[in-house]
């Protein structure tokens, strides 16, 4: 069995990262032991079908001498994120677009219904169609909750930068 242990989130803190890893191993919800090595933090038991995941980011992160690190994370020369994402919009974004005279944003072009949600459409590279060529948001000031709320630091975003950048573990592009 294989648990993972986190700080104890903070209420209502949209980017805790201990709550993000809870998420990203599709758990809503976690135990706070009261007595214990593990009094005091977060602990889930990670799902089976985890495990593989789980492992590499152990492996991954072997190669640090201290079970915590700064990460230099700078979004405005990453963008990695928004390349062959999802991007679900909320009623809160579509009223945001309205209210900013930019109804069209929650329409096609640039969303789409998929399975019932409404989604960012991306473009053939698979960026959104919001990214500029200099990595810059193209909409920041009414950019979707998605990803205003995006955690800098959370695995999603490490995966991501493997992903499109090909850069480990945080280091800088
Ligand atoms: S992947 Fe992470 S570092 Fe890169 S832009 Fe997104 S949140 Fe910022
Ligand atoms: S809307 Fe902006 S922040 Fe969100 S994925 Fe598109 S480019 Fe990135």
């Amino acid at each position: 069995m294989a648990r993972l242990v986190f700080p104890r989130p903070r209420p209502g803190d949209e980017h805790d990262l201990g709550w993000w890893a809870v998420l990203d191993l599709g758990r809503s919800d976690y135990q706070l032991p009261r007595a214990g090595a593990f009094a005091g933090l977060g602990m889930i038991r990670v799902p089976h079908d985890c495990y593989s995941i789980v492992r590499e980011r152990a492996t991954r992160d072997a190669v640090h001498a201290e079970p915590t690190r700064e990460i230099d994370l700078d979004c405005l020369t990453c963008a990695a994120c928004c390349k062959d994402n999802r991007v679900e919009l909320e009623d809160g974004d579509v009223a945001r677009f309205e209210s900013a005279g930019r109804a069209e944003l929650a329409k096609p072009p640039y969303a789409k219904r998929e399975d019932g949600k409404l989604i960012l459409v991306l473009r053939r590279d698979k960026a959104c169609k919001h990214l500029l060529k200099d990595r810059r948001c193209g909409i920041y000031p009414i950019r979707p909750s998605a990803c205003s709320t995006f955690p800098a630091g959370s695995e999603c975003c490490l995966s991501a930068r493997e992903e499109e950048l090909g850069v480990v573990d945080g280091a800088r592009a």
